[in-house]
């Protein structure tokens, strides 16, 4: 249980890729801050399992990171109810498919809010605190789209790509303090996000389900396989370990080959 002690706040952890790692925090002792949104009841079971998980504490904060004031508030949140936060996971995020002629541009501004924004408010909250107790991670949930693009996601790229450079950047201020800053990039990981995008891009694209899970998800992914969110979680928990001192700055792929082509 390498994590005791340790507080650990996981955006957009209410489902899909950020609830697997709030689990493997837990699972390594640490207490959790959850956040994202959803139905009450299953967000508390989830909740009341990763702190039977971890024989620590786990809370629930439902701030909207579209929101700075929100954010703020519970980073004030953390500090009072865990004594702030040591990791920190900017997972939050969410995805819109239409040709950029067509793409709302109030769509636009959620992605870039959620995907980007919210990122650089958590990190701007976050680092004093790590800078005093001379430790701290900060980890990104970019994708492969933070390193390549695809047609139909102009916003979605963009922040990827923006959330890749504002990582390499924060990394090199924060180097001589004992905090590291590092995004993991997956391909099709297989969660609501992805789920979710299939009508629009049958949409876009004029295909069927199984043509967009076929010749779209998984053709640039040379494994042929969805990346497991239990992968991604691995991948995320090891970059908190002390043998990870050194990893910063860094934009680690688990894509099943996809940027490699
Ligand atoms: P998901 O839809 O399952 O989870 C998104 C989470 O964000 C949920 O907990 C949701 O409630 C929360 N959320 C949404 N709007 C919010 C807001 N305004 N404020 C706070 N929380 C909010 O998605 P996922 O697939 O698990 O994606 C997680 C991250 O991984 C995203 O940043 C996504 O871009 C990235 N990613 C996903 C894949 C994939 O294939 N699923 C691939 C690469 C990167």
């Amino acid at each position: 249980m390498f994590l005791q002690g340790k507080t650990a706040l996981v955006t957009g952890s209410t489902s899909g890729i950020g609830l697997g790692i709030a689990k493997a925090f837990a699972a390594e002792g640490a207490n959790v801050i959850i956040n994202g949104f959803g139905d009450a009841d299953a967000i508390e079971a989830e909740r009341a399992a990763l702190e039977q998980a971890s024989g620590a504490k786990a809370a629930y904060d439902g701030a909207d990171l579209t929101q700075p004031e929100a954010i703020a508030d519970m980073f004030a949140r953390a500090e009072a109810d865990m004594g702030g936060v040591d990791i920190l996971v900017n997972n939050a995020g969410t995805q819109f498919v239409s040709p950029v002629e067509d793409f709302p541009p109030e769509k636009w501004d959620l992605i870039l809010a959620l995907n980007l924004s919210s990122a650089f408010h958590t990190i701007r909250h976050a680092v004093p605190a790590m800078r005093r107790k001379g430790w701290g991670r900060i980890i990104g949930t970019a994708s492969a789209h933070s390193l390549v693009a695809s047609p139909f996601k102009s916003a979605y790229v963009a922040a990827k790509h923006g959330l890749a450079g504002l990582t390499k950047s924060v990394a090199l201020e924060v180097a001589s303090a004992g905090i590291t800053v590092n995004c993991v990039s997956p391909g099709y990981v297989w969660t609501p996000l992805v789920e979710n995008q299939i009508p629009d891009t049958m949409k876009a694209r004029g295909l069927t389900r199984e043509q967009v899970i076929n010749d779209v998800l998984l053709a640039g992914q040379p494994t042929k396989q969805f990346v497991t969110v239990e992968q991604v979680a691995a991948l995320v928990l090891f970059l908190a370990r002390n043998e990870a001192a050194n990893i910063t700055g860094a934009n680690l792929s688990v894509d099943g080959g996809w940027t490699a082509a």
